[in-house]
């Protein structure tokens, strides 16, 4: 399964037909097309962290609007490269001030109608998944430390432990972030990479000498096939945030004036 374009007045964002096919949730993954103060934006930035609040809570409205959930139910963590996964049972939680959102959280779940799990990226890996059977949801941000250190699985054991859900029933997106094309790492990774992942080597392509191209979307997808999830339940956007910087934010190719990309899920 693939996933979908939406245009959507001057804003245009990415939903996956595996998530939507189920039928139970609203959720979409935005890029940086926009508008801004009512003008049409490439900076479309639904991160707090840099910006002036006001233009951003406006923002976030407009994206939220388009796939049908209100900002008054959104959720999010102040994401801290960890593996901690937050239960979340009220919102909003985070939606006007980042200081606001859940401490060093990096994945949200729930069993709650109309709360709104958010992630933010810019080349990280956004997750989102869906438990069809038992009703519930998550959203987990994974940059090579958290993908590494397995927060998708942490993500699916909380989804267990809190709802009973079988990783058999599971589905997962994982939307746009920077590809094995393109994201480039030294021993500074390869070093925890090799000590984690077993099957580390097939994940790493030779670039130039000392450095390797490292595939995040597969490293995410196979954690989770081992922990489980069916192949066919796990629908990658495969577009490369750097690669096609004109659609999406990639630290990597802006560094500091990367803006910040939204994920977002709800039951
Ligand atoms: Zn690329």
């Amino acid at each position: 399964m693939s996933f979908s374009w939406h245009h959507y007045h001057q804003m245009i964002y990415l939903t996956a037909d595996l998530l939507t096919a189920a039928g139970v949730v609203k959720h979409a993954f935005s890029t940086r097309h926009g508008q801004r103060k009512g003008k049409v934006t490439t900076n479309f930035d639904l991160g707090l962290k840099n910006a002036d609040p006001v233009s951003a809570s406006e923002m976030r409205q407009q994206f939220l609007a388009a796939v049908g959930i209100d900002l008054v139910n959104l959720v999010a963590g102040q994401q801290s490269h960890g593996t901690r996964v937050q239960v979340v049972t009220t919102a909003p939680r985070g939606a006007y001030s980042w200081e606001n959102g859940f401490p060093a959280t990096d994945a949200l779940i729930t069993a709650q109608p109309n709360i709104a799990l958010s992630v933010y990226t810019a080349d990280c890996v956004p997750l989102l998944f869906l438990d069809p059977v038992r009703k519930c949801i998550g959203a987990a941000h994974a940059g090579w430390r958290g993908s590494i250190e397995g927060i998708a699985v942490a993500t699916l054991a909380a989804l267990r432990k809190n709802f009973g859900s079988r990783p058999e029933h599971i589905l997962v997106a994982i939307g746009p972030a920077i590809g094995p094309c393109c994201y480039e790492v030294d021993q500074r990774v390869l070093l925890p990479l090799s000590e984690h992942i077993p099957f580390w080597r097939e994940l790493i392509y030779p670039s130039r000498p000392g450095h390797y191209r490292l595939d995040l979307w597969t490293l995410n997808q196979r954690l989770l096939t081992s922990a489980g999830v069916k192949k066919d339940h796990i629908a990658i956007a495969k577009l490369c945030t750097f690669h096609r910087n004109q659609d999406f934010f990639s630290y990597r190719a802006e560094h500091s004036r990367a803006g910040s990309l939204m994920a977002v899920i709800s039951l």
